[in-house]
Formats: structure tokens, sequence, C-alpha cells
């Protein structure tokens, strides 16, 4: 029996798969989705690019902070500015809350009934393990890859360590 799922999403595609197939899981077994972000602070710039949102997030923090808008360049720049000038925390902030809202409102969607989150920091591998423990997960879904820009078949390093440190069952979506 599942009772309780950890899905960790980091807004990638590859995560975005995750969230599905453990949000299926949920629905047909009655478990609980227990979905972790650990916040995106060391990932680089063109990691965050990646993210179909981030364009949308960036302008988002603009309004809300005015010396951004005067940034000229690609949202990468943006963001290596926001860094220079300690504005990191915000950026990284309104990404974890739109990768959380986003991740939350597909769960319920496809069917989930009990859905929890979490925003965490530290490292991405072992904060996701240390939440399973602490919620008491007995499975974790993973994407195989995430943010990064892997080629190849290798799976990344977030889902590798987590598959290898964790007591309980580990899913790696392709
Ligand atoms: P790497 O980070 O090693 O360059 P990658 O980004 O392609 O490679 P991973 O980071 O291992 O691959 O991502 C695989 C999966 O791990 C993601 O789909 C997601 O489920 C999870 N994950 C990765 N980073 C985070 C994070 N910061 N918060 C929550 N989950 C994450
Ligand atoms: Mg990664």
């Amino acid at each position: 029996m599942v009772e309780k799922i950890l899905v960790a999403t980091d807004g990638s595609d590859h995560a975005e798969k995750a969230v599905a197939l453990a949000s299926l899981i949920a629905a047909s077994t009655d478990a609980a989705i227990h979905i972790v972000h650990v916040t995106l602070d060391g990932a680089p710039s063109e990691e965050l690019q990646r993210m179909a949102e981030v364009e949308d997030i960036v302008s988002d923090v603009q309004k809300a902070e005015p010396q951004l808008n005067n940034v000229p360049g690609s949202v990468v720049e943006m963001i290596k500015w926001a860094r220079r000038n300690a504005m990191n925390e915000k950026i990284m902030a309104a990404i974890a809350e739109r990768v959380i809202d986003s991740a939350s409102a597909a769960a319920k969607k496809a069917g989930a009934k009990k859905v929890e989150t979490e925003t965490l920091s530290g490292n991405p591998a072992t904060a996701i393990v240390d939440a399973a423990k602490r919620a008491g997960c007995d499975m974790i879904v993973m994407g195989s890859r995430g943010l990064g820009d892997l080629k190849g078949l290798m799976v990344g390093s977030v889902s590798h360590k987590v598959a290898n440190m964790a007591a309980c069952t580990c899913v790696t979506v392709k």
C-alpha cells in the first residue's frame, strides 16, 4: 500500500511528468501527495531560463521592484543582475511560489484529494530525502532530469542521489 507520495519539482517539464504520475497514483489509491520544491539559489541563470514561466515570474518581480526595469538584455542578464544586487532571494521566492502553485493545481486537477506542499532550501537531494522521512512518505516520484542540460542517457544528479539515499521506493519518470 502507498499512503503518502512525495513528488519533487524544480519546475521543469520532466518534473511536470513526475507530478502527473504521482497525481495519477494518488487519485487511484487515495494516497496523499506531498509536493516539495527546493529553492533554486545555486542554479545557473541559463537553467532557470529553461523554465517556461520564468519570463512572467521575472516581470512580476519587476513590477514590485522598479530598479529591475533599468536592466538591459535577456532574462538571463536580469537574473545575473539580480544576483549581483542582492535581489536573488526575491526572484527565487517568486519562482518557488509559482512552481509549487502550478504543481498543486495540476495534482488537484488530476484528482488527487489530499495535497500538501512544502518549500525547502539547501542541498536539493538531502532536502528531498529528509522531507520524505519527516512527512512519513512511502514513495518518492521525480523526473529523470530537471532544468540541467544533460545529454545522453544519464539521469540528473539530484534524482540519482535521492534514489541512492532514500529509504523508500523511488520512481524516476522518463
Ligand atoms: P543536474 O541538476 O544534475 O545538472 P538535471 O537538472 O537534468 O541535472 P536533476 O536536477 O537531477 O536533473 O533533476 C531530476 C529531478 O529531480 C527533477 O525532475 C525533479 O523531480 C527533482 N529535482 C531536481 N532539482 C529539484 C529541486 N530544486 N527541487 C525539487 N525537486 C528537484
Ligand atoms: Mg538539476
